[in-house]
């Protein structure tokens, strides 16, 4: 579903991919860790065109990525993201937050988008503060709105950078239990977590950057019990 093929990219003299080499399986919920700066969320920014490649080829579901205009705006609808700071429209209701881009970007019709709004926010647990504004939410609420929003634009793959690194602990869970229940209806997914309950409950694949290199890519269980590189032995002793 995903494919990526010997990718590189600089930012100036700073090579954040090297070479990266990655395969997603539809289906498959793979989590992406590593250290600070290794690269993650240039990877995944990189998977829905949020910043291009210097070299290589990305592909989603068989497709290059487009570079521009109304098949760029497709491919987004396409590979949900889920950031760290939930990125909702202030002014606009959660409902309209999650109905303006299935009418906009997929052309659906106002009332059949609302209605799979309401279906998703059921979903997420938060139907009941529809008619609320961002600001009036919980930042596990917000998150789990902005999980309803992606989830509107019938992707083929969902990517979440660190979306629960900024909620308060007692948040935590309600997100990543959205995302488990997710991954456990088949969704493919790219994680990238901290979140080692996350990574050894929901993920097929542990996949270990540092440097732009990817270092491992493994299951879950054997990265956690026995990494093969210092690197990855290294981060897991800081942060288990
Ligand atoms: P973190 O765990 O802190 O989120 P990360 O693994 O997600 O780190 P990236 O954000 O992908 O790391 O950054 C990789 C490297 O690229 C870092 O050194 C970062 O400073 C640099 N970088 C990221 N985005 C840009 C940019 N737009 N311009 C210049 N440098 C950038
Ligand atoms: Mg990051």
């Amino acid at each position: 579903m995903i494919s990526v093929r010997s990718a590189q990219k600089h930012f100036g003299d700073l090579h954040v991919l090297r070479d990266i080499e990655l395969e997603v399986p539809r289906g498959q919920v793979v989590v992406v860790l590593g250290p600070s700066g290794s690269g993650k969320s240039t990877l995944c920014r990189t998977i829905n065109r949020l910043e291009p490649i210097d070299s290589g080829e990305i592909r989603v579901d068989g497709e290059p990525l487009p570079s521009e205009g109304r098949a760029l705006a497709n491919l987004r609808a396409e590979v949900g993201m889920v950031f760290q700071s939930f990125n909702l429209f202030a002014h606009k209701t959660i409902l309209d937050n999650v109905t303006l881009g299935p009418v906009k970007v997929r052309g659906k019709k106002k009332e059949e988008a609302r209605a799979r709004a309401v279906e998703l926010l059921e979903r997420v647990g938060i139907a009941e503060q529809k008619d609320k504004y961002p600001a009036q939410l919980s930042g596990g609420q917000q998150q789990r709105v902005a999980i309803a929003r992606a989830l509107a634009m019938d992707p083929k793959v969902m990517l979440f950078d660190e979306p629960t690194s900024a909620l308060d602990p007692e948040m935590v869970n309600e997100v990543l239990d959205v995302m488990v229940s997710l991954a456990r209806e088949g969704m493919t997914m790219l994680v990238v977590t901290h979140e080692m309950g996350f990574a050894r409950k929901a993920a097929d694949r542990v996949v270990f950057m540092a440097d732009g290199v990817i270092v491992e890519d493994t299951d879950p269980e054997s990265f956690f019990t026995a990494p093969k590189s210092e690197r990855a032995r290294d981060f897991l002793s800081k942060i288990l």
